[in-house]
């Protein structure tokens, strides 16, 4: 096999929340295959940077609040100030709210769609124009099982990833031509922040673990190698599809 095929040397990545959770695994993930990270996410915190700078790979922080559509061009220009190009670009960052549908506030649906759906589609048609330059980019979309069911108590979160989904094959089908590619990855149950209130509801989180096949939630470094399939040379003919990767949840 082609060693080439799953190596990112010389790549540059952006990856959005990446202070935590997913997004630091991911970012982790990519730089071990040798891509140089950019980091952007509205916590300040530089530990994901630190840990990259130890793999021997450049990364830098940036602040900024995802939920503004005015945050994308300062993203994008300094990323490319500091590095010079993006060829890979994580859309990760993500909220999820919880409240009975009867009850849902338009503030909660406004919030989670606007960043788990807008944002994802101006950021990538932001940094298409910059990959178009070159002919060739790898778009990373972070969808959910809820992208496939209905899920409890979050209306707009499902909303949302159904149409990250969906954004992913639209934008496929304009950008493969492009040598673009475009892929989500739709993760299963993972301990992280976002699922903390359901992990700590003893009844809830053993009716979850009771379902998945594998037998424990998923960790950030689940996603760490298909992360760098769809980012590497390797998924070049890969374009539109959403990989779940879920222990098994969705076979059952
Ligand atoms: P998390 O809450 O730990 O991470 C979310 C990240 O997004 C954090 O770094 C956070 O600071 C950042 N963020 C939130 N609001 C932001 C904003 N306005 N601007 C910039 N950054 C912002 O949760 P996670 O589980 O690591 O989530 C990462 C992605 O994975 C999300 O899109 C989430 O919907 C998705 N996901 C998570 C699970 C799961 O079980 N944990 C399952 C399916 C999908």
């Amino acid at each position: 096999m082609d060693s080439q095929l799953f190596n990112l040397t010389g790549k540059v990545a952006l990856v959005t929340g990446g202070s935590t959770g997913l997004g630091q695994g991911m970012a982790l993930g990519l730089a071990a295959a040798g891509a140089d990270i950019a980091l952007v996410d509205h916590v300040t915190s530089i530990e994901t940077q630190v840990m990259i700078e130890k793999l021997g790979r450049r990364a830098i922080t940036m602040e900024a609040d995802l939920m503004k559509m005015e945050s994308i061009p300062m993203v994008v220009e300094k990323t490319i100030a500091t590095f010079g190009r993006i060829d890979i670009l994580v859309n990760n960052a993500g909220i999820i709210r919880r409240t009975p549908a009867i009850e849902f506030s338009e503030k909660d649906w406004d919030d989670v769609m606007t960043l788990n759906a807008k944002t994802v589609f101006f950021l990538s048609q932001a940094v298409a124009k910059d990959m178009m330059t070159r002919g060739y980019g790898k778009i990373i979309n972070i969808a959910s099982l809820l992208a496939f069911q209905g899920g409890i108590i979050v209306p707009s979160y499902s909303a949302s990833k159904g149409a990250v989904a969906q954004i992913t094959k639209a934008l496929a089908n304009e950008w493969a031509s492009k040598g673009i590619t475009i892929n989500a990855i739709a993760p299963g149950y993972m301990a992280t922040n976002n699922t903390k209130a359901i992990r700590e509801d003893e009844q809830r989180e053993k009716s979850i673990l009771s379902r998945i096949p594998a037998g424990r939630w998923g960790l950030p470094s689940d996603l760490q190698g298909v992360a760098v399939f769809l980012a590497s040379p390797a998924s070049d003919y890969v374009n539109g599809h959403v990989l779940v990767v879920d222990g098994g949840w969705l076979a059952r």
